[in-house]
């Protein structure tokens, strides 16, 4: 008899322990459920964070080209500007004075260009020099060389590792080329169509002379260019 009590309590409180494990593991079920959706959102929004973060990072680097292009490259011609040809010439001298090898520069002006914009406007004057630039770019073509905007309508090509003989072929090439464009320009002495004059420099560089010299030097063959009567290329001294 008293077995048979025991055995009835034993079924009971079995009973008990089996509903209260039953009810442990609904509650435990539940917050696994809630926990996984809590997960699955937390997934979603570091998702979303790190796409934001992705395209936060694509503008950035799209504003920085954006802010160089804006400080090297000339708006009108979209070459190089004055800034990046003054960087890359003091670049190139330092460099080529411990190579001990030549640096060439040219400087290219437009012959008779205030009687152009005098004659078809300023925007014709602009689509012209947008044209001149493209055309001595397309023809200092070596990785190394720089075609940059001097100014107005003046541009300068540095020819790095280039010898005299090789920058003067360059600079024949680019008066023929501008010359073969045949931009009329009526109102020019020298030519029926748009002409440059060049004035060519070319050295070693050394410790004790200096880009600025060189630029000068570079300057008085272009003013010769100009007095022996344009649309031609002039060797400095
Ligand atoms: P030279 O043969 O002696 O070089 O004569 P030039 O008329 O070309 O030289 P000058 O220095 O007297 O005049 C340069 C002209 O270039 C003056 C200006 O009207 C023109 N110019 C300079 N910059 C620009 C520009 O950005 N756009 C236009 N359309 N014209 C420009
Ligand atoms: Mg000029
Ligand atoms: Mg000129």
């Amino acid at each position: 008899m008293k077995i048979v009590i025991k055995a009835q309590i034993l079924s009971r409180n079995n009973a008990i322990l089996n509903r209260r494990l039953e009810d442990y593991l609904r509650q435990l079920e539940q917050k696994v459920q809630e926990l996984t959706i809590s997960l699955g959102q937390i997934e979603t929004r570091l998702q979303e964070e790190i796409e934001q973060n992705q395209e936060a990072r694509a503008t950035f680097q799209r504003l920085k080209q954006e802010l160089q292009n804006l400080a090297t490259i000339d708006s009108l011609t979209q070459i190089p500007n004055r800034r990046r040809f003054d960087e890359y010439l003091n670049q190139e001298w330092d460099r080529l004075t411990r190579e001990q090898e030549p640096l060439s520069l040219l400087l290219c002006d437009v012959d008779f260009f205030k009687r152009y914009n005098d004659t078809y406007g300023h925007q014709a004057g602009d689509s012209c020099l947008r044209i001149v630039a493209q055309t001595i770019s397309r023809t200092a073509k070596r990785a190394s060389d720089l075609v940059a905007r001097y100014g107005g309508e003046e541009f300068t090509v540095i020819l790095p590792n280039t010898n005299l003989s090789g920058a003067i072929k360059i600079a024949e090439a680019i008066q023929q080329q501008i010359e073969n464009l045949q931009i009329l320009h009526p109102q020019s002495d020298v030519s029926e169509f748009v002409t440059v004059s060049i004035g060519v420099v070319s050295q070693v560089p050394t410790l004790n002379d200096s880009v600025e010299n060189l630029i000068a030097k570079a300057d008085r063959a272009l003013y010769l260019a100009k007095a022996q009567g344009r649309n031609r290329v002039v060797v400095a001294e």
